[in-house]
């Protein structure tokens, strides 16, 4: 049994995690509704291509929409039933996508992929390519290309953190599907040519602690409870002691990184042949009558998840997609449900904080925290000044990863994270 202790992060934050909510209850299939709406762009990269028309019968399990070149992936039908249209529709964060209809015949006439016929590197990644799988903790990344870096890495990390307050699903996954998720793992190990797994966990998990230091193959790190340690370059740090320089990738210091819900995907495409058209998601907060963790089919509508949960209280406050600190605010729950959505938070005053925004008082304090080692209040105030060059330059905002915590910790209630998403969207703008 390999058990260590992982290294310090001296910036983030520490939350009340309020994951008790959730944490003690079962995953729970939920019964997929009538009409299924499922997006061609639930991943980083160009939307998939629909191969199905209007009126065509589909099965679950059969491909309804084609990756559109190498950084996309392949969208499955999660019901059997009749394709209805297409639809263009706002996501969460605002975005219009475009979106494939299915009505719904309850019969969930299921057509899996081929059979592998072996299980070596080349397979596994073109079964993880054909299976539509992304990075399910929330980036939306292809695992197929991410399985395929430059540079040839010597470690597989596995996110356990699952550093976000409320959610549980990966616990959940690690709890129920121990052994499968390890054979996830091993599975994208093999595919990456590595022998070398270290599985970061955070310490507030001691029962999956002990039940991945079981598997001889594994290295476990029992992460601090701090956030944002599931964060890429923080989680390799804390796990290896290896430092990604600023504009380089985990595969630049040897490393990969994918999370639980991602790996416990690989297994079903490999071993069942099932491609990735349903995922654990956590629905939870004071809010919500009954909290849960349910195995959802993508392109389900989230207020039939939150019918499904026994409603709203009338205590709802704010409604969060995916977890409070890097998740959307909802300004409408007729939103449909995809690979990486791993939430939704329904939380009352007493979770939530509606003071106004004030000047900045110029206390440091969200420098201090910056995971990042960047100025917060600076990229803030060019922002506000247009002067997004000077964003770029004095608060170094591209290096920012929208963590949330500087946002957090500011006693003027500024307004920073949504700063610097305007700011990347200004700059990615003018090229
Ligand atoms: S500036 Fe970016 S990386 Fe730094 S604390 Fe704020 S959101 Fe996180
Ligand atoms: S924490 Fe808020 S008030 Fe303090 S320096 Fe940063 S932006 Fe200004």
């Amino acid at each position: 049994m390999k058990i260590r202790k992982g290294k310090f992060l001296s910036r983030g934050i520490r939350l009340h995690d309020m994951k008790f909510l959730a944490k003690d209850i079962p995953i729970e299939v939920m019964p997929a509704p009538e009409i299924i709406s499922i997006s061609l762009g639930q991943h980083i990269g160009k939307p998939a291509v629909p191969v199905v028309k209007e009126g065509d019968f589909v099965y679950q399990g059969q491909l309804i929409a084609q990756a559109d070149g190498v950084v996309s992936a392949n969208v499955y039908s999660s019901v059997s039933g009749t394709v209805e249209g297409f639809e263009k529709r706002p996501v969460a964060n605002g975005a219009i996508k475009d979106y494939i209809l299915i009505r719904n015949d309850g019969n969930y006439m299921y057509r899996p992929l081929d059979p592998l016929p072996d299980r070596n590197k080349e397979t596994v990644i073109a079964r993880i390519r054909e299976a539509g799988i992304v990075g399910m903790g929330g980036a939306g990344f292809p695992t197929a290309v991410k399985l395929a870096p430059k540079q040839t890495p010597d470690t597989l990390v596995i996110n356990g953190a699952e550093c976000e307050p409320y959610l549980t699903c990966d616990y959940r996954l690690m709890v129920e599907k121990t052994d499968e998720v390890a054979q996830g793992i091993r599975l994208i190990a093999k595919a990456l040519g590595v022998t070398k797994i270290v599985v970061g966990i955070e310490k507030n998990k001691p029962d999956c602690i002990e039940k991945f230091a079981s598997y001889e193959d594994f290295e476990i790190v029992v992460l601090r409870k701090a956030y944002p340690m599931g964060s890429e370059k923080h989680l390799i740090y804390s796990c290896t002691g290896r430092k990604v320089p600023v504009g380089k990738l985990p595969s630049d210091v040897g490393c990969v990184v994918n999370n639980i819900a991602t790996a416990y995907a690989v297994y079903e495409a490999v071993e069942l042949d099932k491609p990735l058209f349903e995922r654990v998601m956590t629905v939870s907060g004071k809010a919500i009558v009954h909290p849960a963790n349910l195995l959802v089919k993508n392109g389900t509508r989230f207020d039939d998840i939150i019918t499904h949960c026994g409603g709203l209280r009338d205590t709802t406050a704010m409604l969060v997609s995916g977890g409070p600190m890097m998740g959307p605010c909802m300004i409408s729950t007729d939103l449909y449900s995809g690979k990486t959505d791993s939430g939704i938070l329904a939380l009352d005053s007493s979770e939530t904080d509606s003071r106004n925004p004030s000047p900045c008082i110029n206390c440091g304090a969200c420098a201090e925290v910056c995971p990042m080692h960047l100025l917060p209040m600076m990229i803030d105030f060019y922002t506000q000044a247009r002067d997004y060059q000077k964003a770029r330059e004095v608060g170094g905002v591209d290096n920012c990863i929208s963590c949330g915590c500087c946002s957090y910790v500011c006693p003027a209630r500024r307004a920073i994270v949504q700063s610097i998403t305007l700011c990347k969207q200004k700059l990615a703008s003018k090229g």
